[in-house]
């Protein structure tokens, strides 16, 4: 079967990568993909940007691909796979309705909301309903986001109330063009961060290996958030007392609760938890597709097929496929051009990849493109230097090796990716067992029949006791003007 993945970064490397590695799979095309993509055995890339619907139908009908895989977020919040769905063509991913979860925070945090799942107290508010006041009453630091799709830049953590009614205007004053429209001013979170993705099929969902990177540019933690300068798996965070709640409190709820509003989920749905103290997994944003670049080091740990899985949701049984995953760790550094985020230079030739194609692991490109023979740096996040080991210790010290062995002028990355892992809170790492996940069967009874907008057995199953945790007394005054509008929370 040929296999077509959209789009152009180091998860639709990872992807494409992963796919050409099935026996099953005889071509996997990218479009548009990049110089890694260009150079992998069995793929190809076509010149179609994954915004041209059209171009990736034409694509699909004219070189007969079977499955189609979309990696970023804009085509799957723009209905790519309603398109696809219109023409009889299969495409894994959610449907428009149901990516809106990423494509709008404030139509997220009402979801979550309406189904009880633990996430930050927060209020939305536009140009017309925005009230400094509000901003001022609460205790920072405190979180200002543009609603909308921002590329990873409508974020701001304000240390000061002044620094957040400035980010909040500015953002409804038209900086990040219609992203900023609606602006959700959040509560800070305490807590470790983790990505928990997993596949969905409308009712079933199999979690995927668990993961976290590291937003933030520099080591230690600091610096400006990025799209992520590196990721490993498995995140220590996530003990299985940790995976249990996050199933239960936020995946069960959010598939359920799409299905019963009549937009049952397919795809990979991505979780970002802040697990606070207590252990509570606070959602701090759904994303409708896999992670970049914690795609990386999941799929290097992924023994399964991956286009099983992904054909397995797309015909609704997923509880009838398991994934194995290699008990090894993986981890993945990030190597970004000068400049990055704010302003990357581009144009670089790299050297090096031929050496780092003889070590252990594998290094994937994001913004990368060939100039004749020469590949040259393309965008801001240019590589993602991944490998495995026996601990996040050992994954680390391959990855750091491959990435050491990778030269362009101005090339820029952390040297401390996995350092909370390292630091002793790594769970597991020496088990050489290897392990199979069945899918977790979410509505036995009714299925398919949740997309009706019936009720979900199950809905209420939060305990109230959840719903004090992630409305304490220091945000009430954030609520007022939510409980003041009569809207239940
Ligand atoms: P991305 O595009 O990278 O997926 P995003 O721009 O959609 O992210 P979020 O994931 O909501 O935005 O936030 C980015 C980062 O900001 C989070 O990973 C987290 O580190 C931090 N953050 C967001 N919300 C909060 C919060 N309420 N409390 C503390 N930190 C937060």
């Amino acid at each position: 079967m040929k296999v077509l993945v959209i789009g152009a970064g180091g998860r639709e490397h990872a992807l494409a990568w992963k796919c050409a590695a099935s026996a099953r799979v005889t071509e996997v095309l990218v479009a548009p993909g990049n110089a890694g993509t260009a150079r992998e055995p069995k793929v190809r890339n076509v010149d179609v940007q994954a915004s041209d619907f059209g171009g990736l139908v034409r694509l699909a009908r004219s070189e007969g691909v079977a499955l189609t895989i979309v990696g970023p977020e804009a085509p799957l919040v723009a209905g790519v796979v309603d398109t696809f769905e219109k023409h009889g063509l299969r495409c894994f991913g959610p449907r428009q309705a149901a990516a809106r979860l990423e494509g709008s925070k404030a139509f997220a945090k009402e979801f979550l909301r309406r189904h009880r799942i633990p996430t930050a107290a927060s209020v939305t508010v536009t140009r017309e309903t925005f009230d400094p006041e509000l901003v001022r009453r609460q205790r920072t630091p405190i979180v200002v986001k543009a609603s909308g799709l921002a590329a990873g830049k409508g974020v701001v953590i304000a240390e000061t109330a002044a620094e957040a009614l400035a980010a909040a205007e500015a953002m409804l004053e038209g900086r990040l063009g219609e992203a900023g429209r609606e602006v959700v001013i959040e509560e800070f979170l305490q807590g470790e961060e983790a990505s928990f993705i997993v596949v969905a099929d409308g009712s079933h969902v199999l979690p995927l290996a668990t993961s976290q990177d590291h937003k933030r540019l520099q080591d230690g933690d600091r610096g400006p958030n990025t799209g992520g300068m590196g990721a490993y798996s498995p995140a220590p965070v996530v003990t299985p007392a940790i995976h249990e709640r996050i199933m239960r409190e936020v995946i069960e709820p959010a598939i359920r609760g799409l299905a019963a509003e009549g937009m049952a989920y397919t795809g990979f749905l991505y979780a970002g938890i802040m697990v606070a103290r207590d252990g509570t997994p606070n959602v701090l944003e759904f994303n409708c597709r896999f992670g970049d670049p914690e795609t990386q080091p999941i799929l290097m740990r992924l023994e399964s097929d991956l286009t099983v899985l992904c054909e397995a949701a797309l015909d609704g049984r997923l509880d009838r496929v398991q994934a194995t995953w290699d008990a090894r760790a993986a981890l993945g550094v990030v190597m970004a051009a000068e400049g990055y985020p704010d302003a990357p230079r581009m144009g670089a030739a790299i050297a090096g990849l031929d050496a780092a194609a003889k070590l252990p692991g594998k290094v994937f490109h994001a913004g990368t493109r060939l100039s004749g023979d020469r590949v040259v740096v393309s965008g801001g996040r240019v590589l993602c230097a991944t490998a495995m080991g026996a601990t996040v210790a050992e994954a680390q010290r391959a990855a750091y090796a491959l990435a050491d062995a990778v030269h362009w002028p101005g090339a820029t990355y952390r040297r401390d990716i996995g350092h909370r892992a390292i630091a002793g809170l790594y769970i597991g790492a020496n088990r050489s067992r290897r392990f199979a996940r069945p899918a977790l069967w979410l509505c036995p009874s009714r299925g398919p029949r949740a997309a009706s907008g019936r009720s979900i057995a199950g809905f209420r199953t939060v305990p109230p006791a959840c719903i004090g945790r992630i409305m304490p007394p220091l945000v009430w005054s954030l609520h007022r003007p939510v409980l003041e509008n009569g809207e239940e929370y």
